[in-house]
């Protein structure tokens, strides 16, 4: 066990592991190439029954562990979405640990609530949306969307699953594009409305939701005997960053009196520049609207906001109050474990606030700014390549490409392409992942990291090409 003293003297030393790390992460290969099992042959099957020493420990961390990390945190990590953070958010991370401070309820910690109830206010401002919304932090964007799921069902139903189940209710359907989060299949069991219930709408050349096909599902749905119920709208997928016909799409749940959930869960960092607006056009005629800034925004893992307009619908669907626990404070403060399912909460506004504080909305615009105009540059190179084509178009910083030399068959270039990124992955100098678009195997290029250069920007496309020409 570590006393004040050694307390005090091992966390000095981290905080020059972490500064060092931080230094030469981008030299270390990105991927872990261990293989399956090679780690946990590392680590003894039971536990020690005596105390070990905090070096040995560390130790052990560093020999054991580390070879079986990807690192997230390298500016060369171009895979999936980035989970970027930053060194003030680190920092916040730090004292919300020493804290251990549980946020449940306004009493358990005044501050972590009223910092929190700030930080939604801000970030309703940065984002551009409707005022007088309320939110709170959860976990994740799945369940945010878990969230408005429940709370719609609820709503529509008068509260009448919460108390009764499902019976005597009618069959309810949800709808989403073909190309929204896979969190929707898992939040459409959990909420009991069974997967078949869920519609899959088709997209179009940009892979975004057709809002016709979407009302002729409802109007058919509704000819059927289902209760149509609520629509995902996705701002910027995960695949490729596809933008869903908000404005329309909300026209249609207005006419339909559906609820309208909006999955910004990515692309949302890039509302706090006021250009890309153009993708929370019709945003008002939403219901619910989930973003992680633990994905592009520079806050570490986790950290997800949860705004809905109805907040009452929100809190009669999660409260468990019994009436004469209420209490006169109840009214003026807010309780935020009535706002989601679990009733402990992590204290994240504070890495929120140090990271909107330290860099400042400008700076933190510059940045994102960046990262897009990067990943336009890189659309230009593939664009102007005769071996490359773009697969998707770029509406923030993700690039969805393929090699191409026009030359072999659908099915060849989708092995071709496979073979490339694994090449180029096992390489180590930088990672990226991949989607099918259209069947098409594609190669997803995402920068995201809050120090990234146009320099590693331009060494990935080299080392594409580099590998290219050598698999060619
Ligand atoms: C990442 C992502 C999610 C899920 O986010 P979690 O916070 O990991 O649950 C949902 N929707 C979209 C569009 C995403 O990109």
């Amino acid at each position: 066990m570590l006393n004040n003293q050694s307390f005090k003297e091992e966390a000095l030393k981290l905080v020059n592991w972490m500064t060092q790390y931080l230094e030469e992460v981008e030299h270390y290969p990105v991927l872990s190439n261990v293989k399956p099992g090679e780690i946990a042959s590392e680590i003894p099957d039971t536990y020690p029954e005596e105390a070990e020493k905090f070096q040995k420990l560390f130790l052990d961390f560093e020999e054991k562990i580390m070879p079986g990390l990807t690192h997230w945190e390298s500016p060369n990590f171009f895979a999936y979405f980035p989970a970027s953070k930053s060194k003030a958010s680190i920092l916040a991370e730090m004292l919300t640990a020493t804290l251990g401070v549980q946020g449940m309820v306004w009493a358990t910690s005044p501050a972590a609530t009223e910092l929190e109830d700030k930080l939604m206010i801000w970030m309703q401002q940065l984002l551009g949306l409707p005022q007088a919304w309320s939110g709170s932090i959860q976990d994740t964007a799945s369940n945010g969307t878990l969230n408005a799921l429940l709370t719609a069902r609820e709503k529509a139903t008068n509260y009448q699953i919460n108390q009764n189940g499902f019976r005597e209710q009618p069959v309810f359907r949800i709808y989403c594009s073909e190309q929204a989060h896979s969190s929707i299949d898992k939040n459409v069991k959990i909420a009991g409305f069974g997967i078949n219930n869920l519609v899959k709408i088709e997209v179009d050349e940009s892979f975004a939701l057709i809002p016709e096909k979407l009302e002729e599902a409802i109007k058919s749905d509704i000819e059927a005997g289902y209760q149509p119920l609520f629509v995902m709208n996705a701002l910027g997928t995960t695949g490729s960053t596809a933008v869903d016909p908000l404005e329309k799409v909300g026209a249609i749940c207005q006419k339909y009196n559906l609820w309208l959930h909006v999955d910004a869960a990515y692309s949302g960092a890039a509302l706090i520049i006021p250009e890309f607006r153009w993708m929370s056009k019709g945003i008002e005629k939403a219901d619910s609207f989930v973003f992680n800034p633990h994905k592009w925004l520079f806050t570490n893992f986790d950290c997800s906001l949860y705004y809905v307009k109805d907040k009452q619908a929100l809190i009669n669907t999660f409260s468990i109050t019994p009436e004469y626990l209420k209490t006169e404070n109840d009214d003026i403060v807010n309780n935020y474990r009535d706002w989601h399912i679990q009733l402990g909460r992590r204290f994240r506004s504070l890495k929120l606030w140090f990271v909107i504080r330290s860099f400042g909305a400008k700076k933190l615009r510059t940045i994102i700014q960046q990262h897009c105009d990067w990943a336009l540059w890189l659309k230009q190179q593939i664009d102007e390549h005769n071996d490359f084509e773009m697969l998707a178009p770029v509406s923030v910083n993700l690039v969805c490409f393929r090699f191409n030399n026009r030359k072999i068959s659908e099915e060849a270039l989708n092995s071709f392409n496979e073979k490339l990124l694994k090449n180029i992955n096992e390489a180590g100098k930088i990672y990226m992942t991949h989607t099918k678009l259209n069947g098409k195997y594609t190669i997803r290029w995402v920068g995201g990291h809050p120090e990234l250069t146009k320099t590693h920007v331009e060494k990935a496309w080299q080392i594409v090409l580099d590998h290219a020409c050598k698999l060619n």
